[in-house]
């Protein structure tokens, strides 16, 4: 009985009316005749047909025909396929409408889950923005009111406090540049400044500006067997500058006294593939799959005491994917970590190269 028309539904269930009609005319009157049979079979068929197919036509197939057009309403807004409509009314209405409504119950479904996890990320989102500014909230809070209640006159302690003050507004503001940056590329619209550029340039710039950092945990920094030869890259150069300072500052970060970073560069065809490897804490295996992700911290007060957000990562996969590349860790604790993303190659062209491009980013 499954997805049959309304004019099938009518024949089976007249001739069940009548085939039952019949049987009982048969036993009831005395010695009918064979002309008598049939001619009972005839019209009971008929009239019963004729009743079911208007009953079916007019008051069940209009009522679905009606959910039908609203549902298929919603679906041409997405799919622009109204004239189908009409058509398929008339044929096999039934198991149209059975099947799409399987597929707009699965699309509510699963638009309802979509909603119920990005409530769940704002949430989540909200309570990390407003941990994270809390902290160095309350330290101003706290050298303020030491400073009122008679520490400004101090002098062993007044410009001490001023300077800690100073290093927390420094914080908010990291905190805050961190927050709008994320809040721009989760909107889904970044503009990249599109340009060739070399690459083992830029890299050897960040590994210049870095270098006092490193040299206070007594870290090296420098190119795998010292290969400096350049590499013409297409992409948003201060966004990929961005993307290498970080995961350098990490490397040193997240580094161990003594141990060295070290940048990498492979010939994939299209693309190069940009390594920076250090032999620090590394991150344990269960932790990998959530490194990206935004406020996902290993060790939360290691971070937060050498600067970090927990936003750095999750900022780089961002631009790399807005790029249409794709970023990748590999990582063993206690030994060290590698990351790696691609860049496209620049082509082989003399006229100016410069171009915007903007990119929607995969959330
Ligand atoms: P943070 O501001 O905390 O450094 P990131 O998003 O840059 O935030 O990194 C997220 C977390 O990933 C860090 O808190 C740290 O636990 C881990 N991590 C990142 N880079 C490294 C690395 N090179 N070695 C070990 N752990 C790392």
């Amino acid at each position: 009985m499954k997805n049959l028309t309304p004019h099938q539904i009518s024949i089976r269930a007249s001739l069940v009316i009548a085939v039952a009609y019949t049987l009982l005319s048969w036993v009831s009157l005395s010695n009918p005749t064979k002309l008598v049979i049939v001619f009972h079979f005839g019209l009971v068929f008929v009239i019963s047909f004729l009743v079911m197919r208007y009953t079916i036509g007019h008051f069940i197939y209009r009522k679905i025909k009606l959910i039908y057009k609203t549902i298929q309403k919603e679906k041409s807004k997405k799919l622009e396929k109204k004239e189908e409509t009409s058509s398929i009314i008339h044929e096999d209405l039934m198991a149209r409408v059975n099947m799409d409504v399987q597929a707009w119950a699965d699309s509510q479904r699963q638009e309802i889950d979509r909603l119920v996890a990005d409530e769940q990320y704002r949430k989540e989102f909200l309570g990390n923005v407003s941990h994270e500014l809390k902290t160095p909230i309350f330290n101003i809070q706290g050298y303020i009111l030491t400073l009122l209640e008679g520490g400004l006159e101090d002098e062993s302690i007044n410009r001490d406090y001023l300077q800690r003050a100073d290093k927390s507004v420094d914080r908010l503001i990291h905190i805050v540049e961190d927050l709008e940056t994320i809040s721009q590329l989760e909107a889904g619209h970044l503009e990249l400044d599109m340009d060739k550029f070399d690459v083992v340039a830029l890299t050897r710039d960040i590994l210049k500006s870095q270098e006092l950092v490193a040299r206070d945990s007594s870290i090296t920094l420098g190119f795998k067997d010292h290969d400096e030869k350049p590499r013409e890259a297409m992409a948003d150069k201060e966004r990929i500058r961005q993307v290498i300072t970080n995961l350098i500052v990490n490397s040193i970060r997240y580094g161990k006294k003594g141990g060295q970073t070290e940048v990498r560069f492979y010939d994939m065809d299209e693309n190069w593939l940009v390594e920076i490897s250090d032999d620090g804490i590394g991150i344990p295996k269960k932790h990998l799959p959530r490194i990206f992700e935004r406020f996902f911290r290993v060790d939360k007060s290691r971070s937060r005491e050498r600067g970090g957000t927990g936003l750095g990562l999750s900022i780089v996969k961002h631009i790399i994917e807005a790029h249409g590349q794709t970023i990748n860790v590999r990582s063993t604790e206690g030994v060290g970590s590698t990351f790696s993303f691609t860049l496209e190659k620049a082509k082989e062209r003399p006229s100016n190269q410069r171009f915007r491009k903007t990119s929607t980013s995969p959330s």
